[in-house]
């Protein structure tokens, strides 16, 4: 097979005809490629079997026999439980679950390997083993006596034979000549310099290693490929968006800018000035500005997107306020509008549940450039929308938007400037991958006079303090909010859960105190007159569904109580909390949690009980969740990394980073000779996955 043919359908290698082909396609394995890239998901050391009679308790161990006896045992819990037997003893299997399936995979008689970890329990046992049934049909080469790589399967692949022995039949032989077929993509003063291993090496022996070093050399070489093409991408979107020419020089803040200063009822701290700066230098200069403003909830991130959209109005532009949810734009509505008027400057809300004809006479100021300053919701980026001439785009994303979104917001004008905001302490990995296309600016300092909140975990037992505690607090002047979690999936029991609970609150728990309820299917002209009712005061407590989740800012609102707080995620709960703490007063934090708590969860809330700080959270949710789950990935247009783990491969980023920006600095079209292996591999695989069209 010539090299160009990596690209080949699937079915053109050994062993695979039309069916398995059919089903491999639908996995996503379509060329010969796909399957050298489906990688295992783990390794199983066979290279050493231990002898029955050697095995010690609480080790890990692999061992070889033939089973002797099988079958249910019943009990208080039933369980199924095979003998298998070597030359030196007997060693129990036991699994507890998914009886049928091990029922249905083991035989009197099979020669079996199983690895796991040995207990001692009426005799030696190893419950739940990882385990292969040995055929005896000559398979063993590939299957036993060494490090064996398990492949992630499906009910469909395994029912044509494509278990992790299926995929280890059909990639061994290949895998001999697979120098053949993979060619070096990477420029060679990379390879040379990083001291990287030769691709067909690595994919050879990311399959089937000697042992699990070389798997782990295999491994940081493909995720040094993997790091690398991603970073090319952001750097190539990076230079089309500095390199466009015509972006907007604002002018130098002037007396609109130092009238807002002045009405301001505190002092910016010396963060905010230090970011407004950065915004400041970049929007007068002439190439357009990409910046993500990152600052902790309650670091006063508002109040500089405000000054920045201010600064586009000096200049006789348009400036555009995207927020991720309706409350979350009525909420920087009501904040901004007051202090935008009394200034002179025309602003307006637009959400999707505008009515109608007020809506059309939004557009209308919109498009004629009597409003200077739009708020609204995704609602913005429609395409009847059209603006008079926006000069600058701010999008407070909590990262729920994505590069269409931002893309699409942009379009709204000729290069307008773009201001991110995010709520959530990125990791520097996820800087550099994420949002790696972006310049960036941290808020790292809260307003002063804040005390840090009091987090702290109860359940059901101690519920009643918890409720007279409230009451103390609520007599003194205090206001509350009792969240419940709102999960997509079980939406529609959630929403009961919320107004069963509000139901309870208000007429056996507080009946003395004024208790209201808000949710996302309350009319939004109602929602908005509910929260402006608790802003005043006249509610003592609020019950609600995650929306307030972002951006509502009460500050005489000192307690918050979470509902099943082991549902929600370390990032969420952290955004939660951070509705309280505004004020002077010292805050309070309930964490109510149902047990018994899963590993995870005890860690989350033990986590958020022992730290405020948002970065830190930050870090061990990535940890905990993984980038996927942690950003959305998808939504940010970025591949998921299949080889390389943003946590363990830092370095690794850094240098494949550090490499993919020079390359593009130096040949920003890839047009050059030595680049045209990279050019021809990085179209190949990921240009429609980006939409990028910059480049070929
Ligand atoms: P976030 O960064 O979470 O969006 P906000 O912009 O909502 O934070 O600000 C949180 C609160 O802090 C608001 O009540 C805001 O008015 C107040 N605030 C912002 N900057 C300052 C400051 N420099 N000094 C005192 N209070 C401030
Ligand atoms: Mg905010």
């Amino acid at each position: 097979m010539p090299k160009s043919q990596i690209e080949s359908p699937v079915q053109y290698l050994k062993g695979i005809g039309p069916k398995k082909a059919e089903v491999l396609n639908s996995v996503g394995i379509k060329t010969i490629e796909d399957i050298l890239y489906y990688l295992p998901r783990k390794y199983l050391d066979r290279s050493t079997f231990t002898p029955i009679n050697q095995l010690q308790p609480n080790t890990q161990a692999t061992v070889i026999g033939k089973v002797e006896a099988l079958g249910i045992k019943k009990g208080r819990k039933n369980r199924f439980q095979v003998i298998l037997k070597d030359k030196t003893g007997y060693l129990n299997l036991i699994w507890f679950a998914n009886l049928k399936y091990v029922q249905n995979a083991f035989e009197a008689e099979d020669v079996v390997i199983a690895s796991g970890e040995i207990s001692f329990y009426n005799g030696l046992q190893m419950a739940h083993p990882e385990f292969e049934i040995i055929s005896g049909n000559g398979d063993e080469l590939i299957h036993t006596g060494r490090v064996i790589p398990v492949y992630p399967s499906t009910a469909r692949l395994r029912k044509l034979n494509l278990d992790s022995r299926g995929f280890r039949r059909i990639l061994k032989p290949f895998l001999e000549r697979v120098e053949q077929v993979v060619e070096e993509t990477l420029p060679q003063p990379i390879v040379s310099e990083q001291h990287l291993l030769p691709l067909s090496w690595a994919l050879k022996n990311i399959h089937f290693p000697e042992n699990l070093s070389v798997a782990e050399q295999a491994r940081q070489r493909l995720a040094f490929d993997e790091l690398f093409y991603l970073e090319l991408m952001l750097a190539l979107r990076k230079k089309r968006l500095t390199d466009s020419p015509e972006g907007i020089p604002f002018q130098k803040p002037g007396s609109l800018i130092k009238q807002l200063l002045n009405k301001l009822l505190f002092k910016l701290t010396e963060a905010q000035r230090k970011v407004l700066r950065e915004i400041a230098h970049d929007m007068m200069s002439k190439k357009p500005m990409n910046r993500l403003l990152q600052g902790d909830v309650g670091s006063g991130k508002t109040v500089v997107a405000l000054i920045s959209m201010m600064m586009a109005v000096e200049s006789g532009y348009q400036a555009a306020f995207m927020a991720p949810t309706e409350i979350l734009a009525e909420q920087h509505y009501l904040t901004i509008h007051k202090l935008a008027e009394e200034l002179g400057i025309k602003i307006v809300l637009l959400t999707s549940s505008v009515p109608k004809k007020e809506k059309d006479a939004i557009l209308g100021q919109i498009s004629l450039g009597e409003a200077s300053i739009v708020i609204g919701t995704q609602a913005l980026i429609q395409e009847k929308v059209k603006f008079y001439r926006v000069g600058l785009a701010v999008i407070d994303e909590q990262h729920r938007f994505g590069v269409m979104q931002r893309a699409l917001l942009k379009q709204k004008g000729h290069q307008p400037d773009v201001l991110i905001m995010t709520a959530t302490p990125i990791p520097r990995t996820l800087a550099l991958t994420a949002y790696g296309d972006l310049d960036v600016s941290v808020i790292d300092q809260l307003p002063p006079g804040r005390k840090p909140i009091e987090t702290i975990l109860r359940d059901e037992k101690t519920r009643p303090e918890v409720y007279r505690f409230l009451d103390k607090k609520i007599s003194s002047g205090r206001q509350v909010y009792i969240v419940y979690p709102l999960i997509e999936e079980t939406e529609k029991l959630d929403l009961k859960a919320a107004t069963e609970g509000y139901e309870k609150l208000k007429k056996e728990v507080f009946p003395n105190r004024r208790v209201g309820l808000i949710h996302g299917r309350i009319k939004n002209t109602d929602r908005e007159a509910i929260m402006q009712k608790f802003r005043k005061g006249e509610f003592d407590i609020l019950v609600s569904t995650t929306v307030i989740e972002v951006g509502v800012d009460v500050p005489n609102s000192s307690i918050m109580v979470i509902e099943h707080a082991e549902r929600f995620g370390l990032s969420q709960l952290h955004q939660l909390r951070g509705r309280v703490g505004r004020g002077a007063e010292q805050s309070f934090c309930f964490l109510m949690a149902n047990y018994p708590l899963s590993l995870d969860a005890k860690e989350r809330l033990q986590a958020l009980c022992s730290t405020t700080d948002g970065f830190k959270i930050a870090e061990l949710d990535l940890k905990l969740r993984g980038p996927g789950e942690f950003f959305g990935t998808k939504q940010h247009g970025l591949p998921e990394l299949k080889v390389a783990d943003l946590i363990r491969d830092l370095k690794l980023l850094y240098e494949a980073r550090r490499w993919a920006f020079k390359i593009i600095e130096e040949d920003p079209f890839l047009l050059k000779a030595e680049n045209q292996l990279l050019r021809t591999h990085f179209l190949r695989r990921y240009k429609d996955k980006f939409g990028l069209g910059n480049i070929g």
